[in-house]
């Protein structure tokens, strides 16, 4: 396949940075931090909570199922290969660290919601990316089995599937990281031109940090605080979580059950459920951390449907739960790649709107030393290892672990050449 100008990779990040800052403690942040350590370069890890994962990546349990999708399409190819990486990798890492990463495995159910759906999901077995021993349709006696608990519709058995303990992730992937916590950064600074040139970092109270070859923005969606990406159509949706203690029927279930919302076995004497999901227009909406009644009633409006012996037996008044921040795009793809400057783009590639073809087009703009990995939306937990992996690869100049479809399709400048193409102004999001 060949690469358009506008996506073709810098020349200059062939050169192996030696420091590092990494801009985020969640999993985008931590993955990225460890794949680059592996790769002999200094990283620091700035976070700006008092601890790592305290983000979206912080919920109790995070679900881990692949996602099957029609064969040969780049979002398809993203998710099937990033499950399959991710599988791979955190074996791996247990072993390297002793830590155990799983609160739950030996696979998960995700209801199919009618029967279009199944019918939908059969075809899958023909033309999906995904060897069949990772996945199976089970009626609703097989999945009661599955499950421990009577469910009563069909399901996607997913065995290998499992429920990761955010925490004890977060902990294996930075174990020999130079972490700052407490440190919110307000500004980045671009200094110095071409291959020599450093980026230095500024914190909320005024300081500035050393000088680094190069930042990666891994801040979900606040990249677009910064003025160097505040361009970037991440797009802000929070999601609410709820917990309740042990019921007389709780030691049943034997897996995670999941489809329109979902809900873990016994973890540490509860169950987790949700997850609501609420576009937000403010950075200020996303500061509010509360949790209200009326998201709870969601989530138990999942249980009622498909797990109504549990509904049943779940007060509202005793839920607990934890609310954060989603960041997502429109494509449901990531943005993963070197920054490109946006202003250049729109100069260089506005008569893009006249076709592609028969032109001589400027080789991509890109801001030396700036990155971002960014929008992991709904499966960070089974996307990041992948993505972490392709932008450490490109950043150190050694091979990339993606083809070059999924390389343009996680491009962050995907969406203004989509723009230009269509000779629409580009796209910007509020705030
Ligand atoms: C309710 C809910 C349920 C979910 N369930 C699942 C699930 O079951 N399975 C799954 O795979 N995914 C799940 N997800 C999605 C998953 O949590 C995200 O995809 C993932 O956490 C995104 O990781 P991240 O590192 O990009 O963002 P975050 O975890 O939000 O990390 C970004 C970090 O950057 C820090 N930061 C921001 N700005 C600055 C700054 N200026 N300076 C320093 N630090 C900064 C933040 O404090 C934060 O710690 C869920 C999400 C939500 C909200």
């Amino acid at each position: 396949m060949t690469i358009p100008p506008w996506f073709k990779l810098p020349i200059s990040v062939k050169k192996k940075p030696q420091k590092v800052a990494v801009i985020g403690g969640g999993i985008a942040g931590n993955t990225l931090a460890y794949h680059l350590n592996r790769s002999g370069v200094q990283v620091s890890l700035f976070e700006k909570k008092e601890a790592l994962a305290k983000g979206a990546s912080g919920n109790p349990a995070a679900i881990f199922e692949p996602k099957l999708m029609r064969g040969g399409t780049p979002l398809g190819q993203y998710l099937t290969s990033s499950y399959l990486y991710a599988l791979k990798f955190y074996a791996d890492l247990e072993k390297e660290t002793g830590e155990s990463i799983w609160h739950h495995r030996g696979g998960t159910l995700n209801i199919i919601a009618d029967e279009k759906d199944l019918i939908r999901h059969q075809s899958f077995q023909d033309n999906a990316e995904l060897l069949k021993d990772h996945y199976s349709i089970a009626d609703p006696n097989q999945a009661s089995t599955f499950a421990g608990v009577s469910i009563t519709q069909s399901a996607m058995w997913y065995p290998k599937g499992g429920c990761i303990n955010t925490a004890s992730l977060a902990r294996a992937l930075t174990k020999h990281i130079d972490i700052r916590l407490d440190n919110d950064i307000s500004s980045i600074e671009e200094l110095g031109q071409g291959c020599n040139s450093s980026c230095r970092l500024y914190f909320s109270d005024g300081s500035a940090s050393i000088d680094f070859d190069a930042v990666v923005m891994a801040n979900a969606f606040a990249v677009r605080k910064f003025e160097q990406s505040n361009f970037l159509p991440v797009v802000m949706n929070r999601g609410q979580v709820s917990t309740h203690h042990r019921v007389s029927n709780s030691d049943d279930l034997k897996c995670v059950v999941s489809g329109a919302g979902y809900l873990t076995p016994l973890i540490e004497n509860k169950h987790v459920f949700g997850a609501t999901f609420e576009r937000l227009h403010s950075f200020e909406e996303a500061e509010d951390s509360s949790l209200t009644d009326d998201r709870h009633e969601h989530n138990l409006s999942f249980l009622r449907e498909v797990l109504p012996e549990f509904e049943g037996k779940f007060s509202l008044a005793e839920l607990k739960g934890r609310t954060s921040v989603r960041g997502t795009t429109v494509d449901r793809l990531p943005l993963v790649g070197p920054l490109h400057n946006h202003a250049d783009y729109v100069a260089n590639y506005r008569l893009l709107k006249n076709g592609a073809k028969h032109r001589k087009w400027d080789d991509a703009s890109y801001y030396h030393g700036l990155y971002v990995l960014a929008g992991l939306g709904s499966r960070g937990f089974v996307t990041a290892p992948l993505m972490a992996q392709y932008l450490g690869a490109l950043m150190t100049g050694t091979a990339l672990p993606i083809s070059d479809a999924v390389l343009q399709a996680v491009h962050p400048a995907r969406f203004v050449i989509r723009d230009l193409k269509r000779g629409i102004k580009t796209t910007t999001v509020d705030p």
